[in-house]
Order: C-alpha cells, then structure tokens, then sequence
C-alpha cells in the first residue's frame, strides 16, 4: 500500500524534468559519490561525499539556542570561492552540498552560485521567509534545488522559538510558493520540549503531503552555543518515541523521512564520525560538523597552504582524531556525550575557535556530558523494506565501530552512574598522537580525569 501511494505522489505530484535531476544527480552519482567514498576509507582517505556549507553568517531571526554569530558583521562565502570548493569537491566525485547558513537566502549571489552547477544537486536549509514567487520559479528553472523550510512549531511556538511575530505564516507562505513552483520542497523541524507534541503527529505529517510536501526531516534539539537553552532539550524517552514515530511513518505515510543519526538496524551514527559529512563556516574554516566550531584548515588558500581541497580534508590530523576519539567513545554525539574529549582533541591540535564571538571554548568547558542519539539495547530497526536496503548499501556506520567498546564511555552509562553514585570518573580515551601510525597510537595517552558530577537530571537517564 505504502509503496503504491508514494509511487502515485511521486508520478502525479512531481515535474518530470525536476524528478529526472533528481533521480540523475542525486540518486545515481550521489550513489556513486558514496561508494567512492567507501573505497576511499579502505584507503584510509577521507574526504566527504556529502559537504555542508554554510555560506552565510546572517539571518532575519533569532532562533532560540541557534549557535550561528547572526547577529555579527556579515560574512559571506562568495561566488569564486564557492566555485572552487564545488569544482574541487566534483573532481573527488561529489555531486551533493548542504547549503547552510545563517539563512541562505540573504547570500546576494545565492542563485550564482547554485546556477554554476547544474550537474549537481543542492539542499537549501532555509527559514522560507525570503522565497518568493519569482526565487521559486528560479528554483524550479534550475531543477537541481530543493529548499528544506524549517518549521519549528504552531503559529505561537513557532514564533516564541524563532524570536519574531508572524514567522509561521510567512515560512508557510514561502513553502507555499515553492510548491505552486513545483519545486520539490522539504520542510524540517529541530524537535524540541516545545513543539514535539505538535508536530511529531500524524496529523502534522498528513497536513504536508496535502499541502504536496515531498520530504520532511525530524532533527533533535541539540543545546550547543552562547544560547544553549538545555531546557528545550527532548528525554531520551521523547528522544525514543521520536525515533518510533519516524519508523512508523516511514513505513505507511507516502512521504519521505530523512533522518541523519541510524542506519537500518536502528543503530546509532554520527556522520561526522563516519566521515560521510563535514561542515564549512561562512569565513571558509573547515569543520568537523555545524556544531564543532573549532578549526585547522580553511578552503581559501593562503602563503602557507597552497594544497588542494582533496589534500586538505585527508591530511588533517585535526579532523582524523575527532573521527577517531568519536568512533572509539560513542555511537552517539561526541559534543553532547563526552565535551571534555571533544576540548582535548581541540587543544591537543591547537584549533582555532572559528566563531566570531570567540567563546567557544567557554561554552564547551560549561557543557555536561547529556546522552544524545545512542541508546544501547533500545534499536528500532527500519520496517519499510526501502529504506532498510538504501541504508544498509548508502548510510551506515561503513565499519567505523567496528571493535570498540562504548559499555564504559558512552553517555549512557557516564549519566547513569553520576546519577547513582553522585560522582563519576570519566574513561579516557586514546586523543591520537597525531603521527596517524597505529604503531604509535596503540598507547593511548590516558589521562584518568576524577570530576564532581555534573548536574544531570534524572530525565536524561
Ligand atoms: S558530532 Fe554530534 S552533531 Fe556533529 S555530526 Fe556527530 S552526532 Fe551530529
């Protein structure tokens, strides 16, 4: 039934020519893209097949807990500069780029940039509010864009959330105007203590394939930045029974969920972890994902580095030792469960902090390890066969866990025991020595840190 009713969406709702990029850019060399990057790990290589630029700094909205300078003098990434990043990315086989900001859409060359390149396929993550029916219809005349449009709850969460009366109806205005375009639209949501009850629904869900919304996106609510806002932060419970919702959905709403954090077994994932996505900032530093803020290389090019974008992704020691203090701690969120490994790697190469605020350090020295998207013992395997198949050969952990223990290090078990025990000792592990000889690396540095608890509430268990 399912796969009738979504086959019956996807011919009868969708322009030919947009569902052919679609299937052509996207599907076929974004396959291709993975798998090169599945060869490359064997390797060792990394360089990833899903980039996320965020090309702006600024936004019309102040989003509670966003962690992106908004406010500060804008910053942009412009068209040369993203034209080499692209051209670079595509000699490495790449054909997908999340494009972040800020909110994309004030980026006054945003159009030149995605026109460059047709062979590619672009996600737009956007708040909606500057698309227009003219942008939609230079959306649909390119054919290789999709704007994902954040909706973060009903008319008044949605406007407490986002710091603005009137956000609502105007994001709602902006996918209408993409999807009067024909443009295959998505719509996303950070879910959060604030809106889980509105929005992880059948009923909201229903109400988007009415309106002939192709893809929606269920993030959770990560409390990071000068803005952290814990308070909105989901249970692990709400953080199961999101997880319930998408497979449930998946399996008979015609409508495609995407979710970033489990593969088909219902296995935990971090994508920065298994290299499949890294994160560049608006002034062009290249980081681990959105949220790590914290920086070796740039994409610009300067006296010192003239290296490619290729050498600069596989010969960072910086990024390698994050991949590998991930895989070795946690199936989950390195920054959320353990932000005291995360401050060590920082330290340990030097990065530089890539906000412009310049407290990033100060705000993960003030983090308390909380869980995050691992729950051992607790998988929810996918049940829509498609899904199952796409993520066992195209998104899966691609071996990275593969012999380590998370039992002592992971969230789970830190928070269970500062909560039973009123202290816990956090395990260490190996932060690498940087040479990337496994000879050397096989005596990890191990620095046994004694610390009082950290303030966890039982809600986190
Ligand atoms: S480090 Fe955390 S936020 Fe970043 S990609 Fe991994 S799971 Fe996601």
């Amino acid at each position: 039934m399912y796969t009738l009713k979504m086959a019956k969406r996807v011919l009868l709702e969708t322009n030919k020519r947009l569902l052919w990029k679609l299937v052509w850019n996207m599907g076929v060399k974004g396959t291709r893209s993975v798998l090169k990057h599945k060869s490359r790990m064997k390797k060792g290589q990394f360089f990833p097949p899903f980039l996320y630029v965020s090309i702006i700094n600024s936004c019309n909205l102040r989003c509670q807990g966003c962690w992106v300078d908004v406010a500060h003098k804008q910053q942009t990434i412009d068209v040369p500069a993203m034209n080499k990043l692209i051209t670079e990315a595509k000699a490495a086989g790449n054909v997908f780029f999340g494009i972040v900001g800020g909110e994309p859409f004030m980026h006054p060359e945003i159009f030149e940039i995605l026109e460059g390149h047709p062979d590619c396929y672009f996600q737009v993550f956007t708040n909606g509010q500057f698309i227009t029916p003219e942008k939609a219809q230079r959306l649909f005349r390119m054919g290789n864009v999709t704007p994902l449009i954040s909706v973060e709850g009903n008319e008044i969460i949605s406007d407490q959330r986002r710091g603005r009366d009137g956000v609502f109806n105007k994001t709602l205005e902006g996918i209408q105007n993409c999807l009067d375009a024909n443009v295959m639209t998505g719509v996303c949501t950070s879910l959060a203590k604030s809106n889980i009850d509105h929005l992880l629904t059948e009923q909201w869900v229903d109400r988007l394939i009415e309106m002939g919304v192709l893809y929606t996106w269920f993030h959770i609510y990560r409390p990071m930045g000068p803005d952290a806002t814990p308070e909105l932060c989901l249970s692990p419970e709400e953080q199961r029974r999101a997880r319930q919702f998408v497979v449930d959905m998946r399996a008979k709403k015609p409508i495609v969920i995407v979710d970033a954090y489990y593969d088909g077994e219902g296995q935990a994932l971090c994508p920065a972890a298994n290299g499949i996505s890294h994160h560049i900032n608006p002034w062009g530093d290249i980081e681990p994902c959105p949220i790590v803020q914290f920086s070796k290389e740039s994409i610009h090019s300067s006296e010192d580095d003239q290296r490619t974008l290729f050498e600069k992704f596989t010969q960072s020691e910086y990024l390698r030792d994050f991949r590998e203090v991930a895989q070795e701690t946690t199936r989950g969120c390195i920054v959320l469960e353990r932000p005291e490994l995360l401050q060590q790697v920082v330290e340990k190469h030097s990065a530089k902090d890539s906000t412009a605020r310049g407290t990033a350090m100060q705000e993960l020295q003030a983090m308390n390890p909380r869980t995050s998207q691992y729950h051992p013992g607790d998988e929810i395997p996918e049940k829509n066969l498609y899904y199952r198949l796409a993520k066992k050969f195209l998104f899966n952990d691609f071996g990275v866990y593969n012999g380590h223990d998370h039992s002592k290090t992971a969230a789970p078990y830190i928070v269970k025991e500062s909560v039973n025990t009123g202290t816990v000792t956090l395990p260490q592990v190996s932060t690498g020595c940087g040479s990337g000889e496994s000879a050397c690396c096989s005596e990890p540095d191990v620095v046994t840190l004694n610390v009082d608890a950290p303030v966890i509430e039982d809600s986190q268990l």
